[in-house]
C-alpha cells in the first residue's frame, strides 16, 4: 500500500470505533493505571457477575448489553489485565500515564512521621477505611457520570506524586477543590452512608455507597451533616468544606473507588486529562 494511504485509512479506523463504542465507554473507558476500564459483558438475560483481582466488580446495563466498569489500581503496570465473567477470562490492555510531583512544606512534622502512638491510630483508622471501601451492596448506581460536590476550580489533580518535607509518601488519591471553609458538599450520586470518622490524616470524613462497590469520600470537612445509614438522594449535602486532618487549608477532598481501587474522579466529571 503507497505510504500516502495510511493516514486516511487510520482516520476511517478511528471513526468507526468512535461509533461502535457505547455511551458509557467512550465516556469512562480510561485503562490507564488510576483509571477506568469499561469491558463488555455481553447480552445475557440476567446481570453476569465479575471479579477484578478477586474483588467484585461493578456490572451496569447499556442498551441490551453488560458492561463492567473495572477500577485499576495506580500500583497497576501497563500491560495485560483480566477481569473473570462467568468462567472466562476477558483481557484488556492498561496504558501509560505520568503522573506529575507535589513537593509539600508541613509544620507539623507528626504528619510526615508520625510517633508510635499516632502509627497506631493511623493503622486502626486504615483498616477502617479499607473495609469501607471493599464493602458491596446489590444496587445499580443512580448515575455514573456525576455531579461536582462542590462548584469551584480544581487545586490538586489525582495521582500527583507527594514528597511532605521531601520524604515521598502515598500519591494523590483523590481530587481537590479550592473552595472555601463552610462551602457544602453535595454527594455526586445517590447513596447510603456506610462510614463516619474523625481521622489522622483524612480529618472529618464521610463514605457515601453509591452501590456495586462505587464508593465517594469527602474528607478534611469542618463539619459532618450526615450519620452511617442515613441513605442520600443525589445531591444531598453530606458535610462543609474544611482543612481538619492533614490540610494545608480549606479544600474539598474527593476519593473515588470502584473494587476497592481508587480511580480518577475526574473521569466522572467529564474532566479526564490523559
Ligand atoms: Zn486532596
Amino acid at each position: 500500500m503507497p505510504r500516502f494511504f495510511a493516514p486516511l485509512l487510520l482516520l476511517c479506523l478511528t471513526t468507526f470505533n468512535a461509533h461502535a463504542d457505547s455511551y458509557i465507554t467512550r465516556l469512562l473507558n480510561k485503562p490507564v493505571p488510576g483509571g477506568v476500564a469499561v469491558i463488555d459483558l455481553g447480552s445475557a438475560a440476567q446481570a453476569p457477575k465479575a471479579t477484578y483481582q478477586g474483588k467484585p466488580v461493578l456490572v451496569v446495563k447499556e442498551q441490551n448489553n453488560w458492561l463492567a466498569i473495572v477500577g485499576v489500581p495506580l500500583t497497576v503496570k501497563p500491560g495485560s489485565q483480566q477481569i473473570s465473567s462467568g468462567g472466562r477470562n476477558l483481557p484488556f490492555t492498561v496504558g501509560n500515564k505520568k503522573y506529575p510531583e507535589q513537593h509539600i512544606t508541613l509544620k507539623n512534622t507528626q504528619q510526615v512521621n508520625p510517633n508510635p502512638a499516632n502509627l497506631k491510630r493511623i493503622e486502626g483508622e486504615l483498616a477502617e477505611q479499607i473495609k469501607a471501601y471493599r464493602s458491596f451492596s446489590p444496587n445499580t448506581p443512580s448515575n455514573l457520570l456525576l455531579d461536582k460536590p462542590v462548584n469551584g476550580p480544581l487545586s490538586s489533580k489525582f495521582g500527583v506524586r507527594r514528597f511532605f518535607n521531601g520524604e515521598e509518601r502515598n500519591p494523590h488519591a483523590g481530587l481537590d477543590f479550592a473552595v472555601p471553609a463552610g462551602t457544602p458538599i453535595k454527594t455526586p450520586a445517590a447513596g447510603k452512608v456506610i462510614l463516619t470518622g474523625n481521622y489522622f490524616f483524612n480529618g472529618n470524613t464521610v463514605f457515601v455507597d453509591h452501590g456495586q462497590g462505587f464508593i465517594s469520600m469527602f474528607c478534611h470537612m469542618s463539619k459532618i451533616d450526615v450519620k452511617v445509614g442515613d441513605q442520600l438522594a443525589r445531591g444531598a449535602v453530606v458535610g462543609k468544606v474544611g482543612s481538619t486532618g492533614r490540610a494545608t487549608g480549606p479544600h474539598m477532598h474527593w476519593n473515588i473507588s470502584l473494587n476497592d481501587a481508587r480511580v480518577d474522579p475526574a473521569i466522572f466529571i467529564g474532566a479526564f486529562q490523559p
